[in-house]
């Protein structure tokens, strides 16, 4: 197979796959993205029990069949290819209620899915084999260009290989020979059944990331049997969900797990296995970055996976010279790993079109072009103005504030997430390169309704405002809310009590606490976390330049905050001693700081010398009610529609909605 350049789609499970639409709606996403060199979709179960949740695909069902050669016929359509990701999850398995029990090497529990797996006997790995090759030759049968075998992650062929969940002492563990032989069973047949002339790649585990995990030399030994065995190129994979090593989070520095990668490639060619290709993957997010991880000539390929949410056209805007043209994936998991864990579709904060592309049709199909108002410039007016301006219409954005960006701009700040100002950024500019006007300081109240006459329509995204909380003494002048202390962290020294304990108190927690050199190279970031081959410490290191207490009435910090970023902000919280109250009733602010009533029900005071809230929103929608009594036809996104669990995700969502009503 030869491909027209270096950028594969890595596999993402994206909850489309099993939807009842005949594979309409993962035709339409895949076919958008067919501009990467090879397509490797999400993994498609090659039984009933290796399920990964209720969204996966079953090779074996004949739904699922139809909806992947509609994604077959889709991106040949677009002259692309495509890869199908032959996938078991083991003791990952999340079957449907009712479903098969998870089944693994050894009955090894998993904190991941909270459950503990039944041994497989021999009769179930022969059958379990089968079914990976039966899922091979189905695969070639629907048009697939390739095959993945997901040997990595933590899935079922990676327990094999890991001491920690291959207990057993038979012909399949017990040795380093015998924990390979699964994988290299699977290769062996596979390759047997398609013949020579189908690729098959093998996503293989660089470094499982868990104590007890495969050792670095049953690694390089099981690249080079499968090389040997007949894989045509070996997708390298890093991490488990249990792995206390953040991999794909933002934090992670750009291109850390290439190193994995290079070692196998250099193995392989001691081998004498020239004609292997290898494809690195995991936190990369421009074309530029992934251009430097193969310009040593030491990899073959970049897969990258998110960055296709992000913008399916990633490849092409790059190829032309406009890689600022490009949305860039910041990194942030809200969208799309956190929601592959449950049921809901894949998509992406930063193109909530992603995932929905039958439902909003990237160009206007039909009626007449209009003029719009964009009111408010946050992520959920600015993701409503570029979809306006991409459907063919005018519009005008009118932001209060003196820069874009809203909320959103306040994350920026926040340690690992500088990508935002980027989107932010990137946005404002695609307005203004498409001609459209972003007037800052400039706030539309009623007395602008009469102007707002000659629009044909008006999109209300006025955001939200800090809550503030009746309490004794809140007016204190060392109180402030979360906007005035992330304008000015640094006004913020020796104790601050943070009143509120969700996802913004915890991210000033984390603003406050960081090590300014926490995004460190690659290597100094591995060097925290990873000891050879076992993986001994929590690496957030903190200076803890301040005292920071987070308070909080519930019981749980952080709650709504992504279970894929959720571990590794508590990591760096709980480095940096930031001391965390729950089930907490606020008595009083006082100058010496914050009485509370805590759980154990004694009154007690916290000293500080600065106290913040951050005890939820208000939505910002005095304008809804002026616009319709003057007759002007108004939508509302983000903040405006209210402030209930609001987030970035759900703003960009109702941003594009917004958008598609005008
Ligand atoms: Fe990237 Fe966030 Fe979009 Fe996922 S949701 S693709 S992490 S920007």
């Amino acid at each position: 197979m030869e491909l027209p350049h270096r950028i594969v789609m890595g596999a993402m499970h994206l909850n489309l796959e099993t939807r009842d639409d005949d594979g309409t709606a993962l035709a339409a996403f895949y076919a958008e993205r067919a501009g990467a060199a090879l397509i490797v979709t999400g993994g498609v179960a090659v039984n009933a029990a290796g399920v990964g949740g209720p969204g996966y695909a079953v090779i074996g069902d004949p739904r699922s069949r139809t909806a992947l050669a509609a994604a077959v016929r889709a991106v040949h359509d677009r002259r692309g290819r495509i890869a199908l990701q032959l996938f078991h999850a083991g003791r990952y398995a999340k079957p449907e209620d009712g479903g098969v029990h998870p089944v693994a090497p050894s009955p090894v529990h998993s904190s991941f899915n909270r459950c503990t797996p039944r041994e497989m006997t021999h009769a179930d790995i022969a059958a379990t084999i089968d079914d990976f090759v039966e899922g091979a030759r189905t695969a070639r049968a629907l048009g697939f260009d390739a095959v993945e075998v997901m040997g990595s992650e933590g899935y079922l062929i990676n327990q094999f290989t890991a001491p920690l969940t291959n207990q057993r002492d038979d012909a399949w563990g017990g040795d380093a020979e015998r924990r390979r032989r699964f994988p290299l069973e699977v290769l062996c047949r596979i390759r047997a059944a398609v013949g020579r002339d189908f690729p098959v790649l093998f996503r293989i585990s660089g470094n499982d990331l868990v104590t007890g995990g495969t050792p670095a030399a049953e690694v390089t030994a099981l690249a080079v049997a499968l090389a040997g065995a007949g894989a045509d190129a070996l997708s390298v994979g890093v991490g488990w969900h249990e792995s206390p090593v953040p991999t794909v989070q933002s934090e992670v520095p750009v291109g850390t797990w290439a190193a994995s990668g290079k070692a196998l490639k250099r193995a392989l060619l001691a081998a004498g296995h020239h004609d292997v290709a290898v494809i690195t993957a995991n936190r990369f997010t421009s074309i530029a970055q992934a251009d430097e991880a193969l310009s040593g000539g030491e990899l073959d390929f970049v897969a990258m996976a998110r960055p296709f949410l992000a913008d399916p056209e990633i490849v092409a805007k790059s190829a032309a010279g406009r890689p600022d043209q490009v949305t860039l994936c910041i990194a942030c998991n809200e969208a799309c790993i956190d929601r592959s864990f449950g049921a809901e579709p894949v998509s992406c904060l930063v193109n909530p079109r992603a995932g929905h592309e039958v439902e909003f049709p990237s160009s206007r199909r039909g009626g007449r072009s209009g003029r719009y108002v964009v009111i408010g410039a946050g992520i959920a007016g600015l993701e409503a103005a570029r979809t306006v301006a991409g459907l063919g219409h005018q519009v005008e954005v009118y932001e209060a504030a003196a820069q874009p960006g809203g909320q959103f701009r306040l994350a920026a700040q926040v340690p690992g997430k500088a990508d935002f100002a980027e989107t932010i950024g990137h946005h404002v500019q695609e307005l203004l390169d498409a001609g459209m006007p972003v007037h800052l300081g400039r706030r539309i109240g009623v007395e602008d309704i009469p102007e707002l006459r000659s629009f044909d329509g008006v999109v209300l995204a006025t955001g939200v405002v800090p809550a503030r909380l009746s309490l004794p003494g809140v007016e204190l002048p060392h109180v402030r809310d979360y906007a005035e202390a992330f304008a000015d962290p640094e006004a913020l020294d020796g104790r601050v009590v943070i009143i509120g304990g969700g996802g913004i108190a915890v991210d000033l927690a984390h603003t406050l606490t960081a090590d300014p050199k926490a995004k460190a190279t690659p290597e100094e970031f591995l060097a925290r976390y990873v000891e050879g081959d076992s993986i001994p410490r929590h690496g957030a290191e903190s200076s803890a330049r301040r005292e920071v207490t987070l308070l909080r009435r519930g019981r749980r910090i952080g709650e709504g905050i992504g279970p894929s970023t959720r571990w590794v902000v508590m990591q760096h919280l709980r480095s940096a001693s930031v001391r965390m109250l729950t089930g907490i009733t606020y008595r009083e602010i006082t100058p010496a700081g914050v009485v509370v009533t805590d759980a154990e029900g004694t009154d007690r005071s916290i000293a500080a010398d600065h106290v913040v809230l951050a005890v939820g929103q208000l939505p910002v929608q005095d304008l809804v009610a002026p616009l319709s009594e003057a007759g002007i036809p108004v939508v509302t996104a983000g903040g405006a529609v209210g402030s209930d669990g609001l987030n970035a995700v759900r703003a960009t969502a109702e941003g594009l909605r917004a958008a598609h009503r005008v």
